[in-house]
């Protein structure tokens, strides 16, 4: 089949490796004028970690990811209040976990397909038509054309969703909370391999040294309102005087100059719907269900997303209505389990008061200890029977 794919980052790619390895023609529409790499740091490990191995990328992934050996918490001072030890979670997860950014892990796949599928940047979606026999797609910039199916891979605030299921409002769930991101060159301290962390109430502030002389920061704090104009007067007004390598940070992460890509800056949300398809039109990975960065797991679940749907279309031998059905029957237990675990870890990413930060730095510690950390086991580790298509 002919397979219209809106967006390039992890779901998108994952799934047009997917569908041209199992003989259909994908083409893939981004928005951004040449593909993304880069970006903010993600925590790969999981279900989608072996799907990845599937693919034959385990040891691409690893070679670009940072085993990151600790969780420092420190204070106003700098002094480590708390500090967790990585290898907890590897005795949690076993050793299929690493770090990269989420740029580096849509790269490494989209290499896989460069050659082999049509990509369209700088252009967009604005019409879907569908009936019986297929969809045309207006184009902001290219002529319209008929595919098959339309599967929308364009992130949190979705076009696809937009255009065949409605306004973003039903569906996107502010959880109270923004980030922001940036990578910056040649800041002083680096601390590699240590994710260092700065906690005050309702806001926190992270960094981790990258290869190259640069460093991630990691802004979150809460806000009642999901207003996304102007972020540099939003983040200066909460982390100007926040304390310890705040101000620093902030500098650098607001300098064009310093920095290796643009300011991520956005909603934390979470996307539920009752219904992840319509007719021929369908969305995986955060357009459907985004976890929110407080899962953790969102390009994990998007990869996994992308190899269960081309399973499904090639079981149900291209009847697209019955490979959707059985693609979301499987999927949707997994991912609601995983967006109610992300919403409980709010109080950890920004924690409300003195005292729960004080508690925060206590659970850091006690985590250590092996036979306490078993108790998440549950909340980590993925329940999902990942079937094997042979394809
Ligand atoms: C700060 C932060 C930290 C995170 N940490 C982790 C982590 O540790 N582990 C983890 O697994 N996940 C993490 N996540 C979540 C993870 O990044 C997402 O779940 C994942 O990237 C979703 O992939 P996706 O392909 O569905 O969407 P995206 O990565 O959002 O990709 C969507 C693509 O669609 C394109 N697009 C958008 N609109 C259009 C349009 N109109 N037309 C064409 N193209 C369009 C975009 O340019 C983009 O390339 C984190 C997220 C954030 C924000």
């Amino acid at each position: 089949m002919r397979i219209a794919i809106s967006g390039a980052g992890v779901a998108g790619t994952a799934l047009a490796y997917w569908l041209q390895r199992t003989g259909h023609t994908p083409t893939v529409i981004e928005r951004a004028p040449a593909f993304r790499s880069g970006g903010y740091m993600i925590d790969f490990w999981g279900v989608g970690y072996t799907v990845a191995g599937r693919m034959g990328l385990e040891e691409q992934i690893l070679d670009k990811g940072y085993q990151i050996e600790s969780v420092r918490s420190v204070g106003a001072d700098g002094r480590v209040l708390a500090a967790l030890d990585a290898s907890v979670f590897r005795h949690l997860i076993g050793d299929d976990f690493t770090s990269l950014p989420r740029g580096d892990l849509a790269a490494t796949i989209h290499a896989t397909i460069a050659e082999h599928v049509e990509m369209i940047y700088g252009d967009s979606i604005t019409a879907i038509d569908q009936d019986a026999n297929g969809v045309r797609l207006s184009f902001s910039h290219a002529e319209p054309r008929e595919f098959d199916l339309v599967i929308g891979a364009d992130g949190l605030h979705s076009n696809v969703r937009r255009l065949v299921f409605g306004p973003d409002a039903d569906f996107e769930h502010y959880l109270g909370c923004k980030v922001a991101a940036a990578v910056v060159e040649g800041y002083r301290p680096r601390d590699d391999l240590a994710y260092m962390t700065y906690a005050v109430p309702e806001r926190q502030v992270s960094r981790v040294a990258l290869r190259e002389d640069r460093t991630l920061a990691l802004f979150v704090f809460r806000d009642t309102s999901p207003d996304v104009s102007d972020p540099n007067a939003q983040l200066r007004n909460r982390f100007a005087d926040a304390g310890w390598e705040c101000p620093q940070l902030l500098a650098a992460a607001l300098d064009r100059d310093r920095r290796s890509d643009d300011l991520y800056f956005d909603v934390v949300s979470q996307v539920r719907m009752n219904h992840w398809s319509r007719g021929r039109v369908l969305l995986i990975g955060d357009a459907a269900g985004c976890i929110s960065l407080l899962g953790g797991e969102g390009t994990g679940l998007a990869i996994t997303e992308a190899y269960i749907l081309a399973g499904e279309l090639q079981r149900a031998g291209g009847d697209h209505r019955r490979a959707f059905d059985a693609y979301e029957a499987r999927l949707r237990p997994l991912i609601e389990s995983k967006q109610s675990n992300a919403t409980q870890l709010l109080g950890f990413f920004a924690t409300r008061t003195r005292f729960g930060l004080w508690f925060r730095n206590i659970a850091i510690r006690a985590m250590n200890l092996r036979l306490l950390t078993n108790l998440f086991a549950g909340a980590v580790r993925d329940d999902f029977d990942l079937p094997d298509y042979g394809i």
